[in-house]
């Protein structure tokens, strides 16, 4: 299960990846996707990523038809207030 490593990568934010890199700055070491250029600072992390880097996302929402690469992001867009507004 990469289930945690894959939403870690998911919510890299452009601000996320600055601080990543400042942290990488002390560490030295840093591992660039050679694919998109995106900077993890685990080598787990990157390749994580690189398996999916490219590729078409493959789970599509059946209610509006958006794409995701991460089952679980799917899963958590179709629980989210787009389709399951909650009551007020
Ligand atoms: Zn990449
Ligand atoms: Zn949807």
């Amino acid at each position: 299960m990469h289930a945690e490593i894959d939403v870690e990568i998911d919510r890299q934010s452009d601000a996320n990846k600055t601080r990543l890199l400042r942290e990488a700055d002390q560490t030295t070491v840093v591992f660039p996707c050679k694919v998109c250029g995106k900077i993890y600072i685990r080598k787990s992390s990157m390749y994580t990523h690189l398996r999916l880097c490219g590729q078409e996302p493959k789970y599509t929402c059946v209610l509006c038809g958006k794409k995701f690469k991460y089952k679980h992001r799917l899963q958590s867009h179709l629980t989210s207030n787009v389709h399951m507004p909650r009551p007020r």
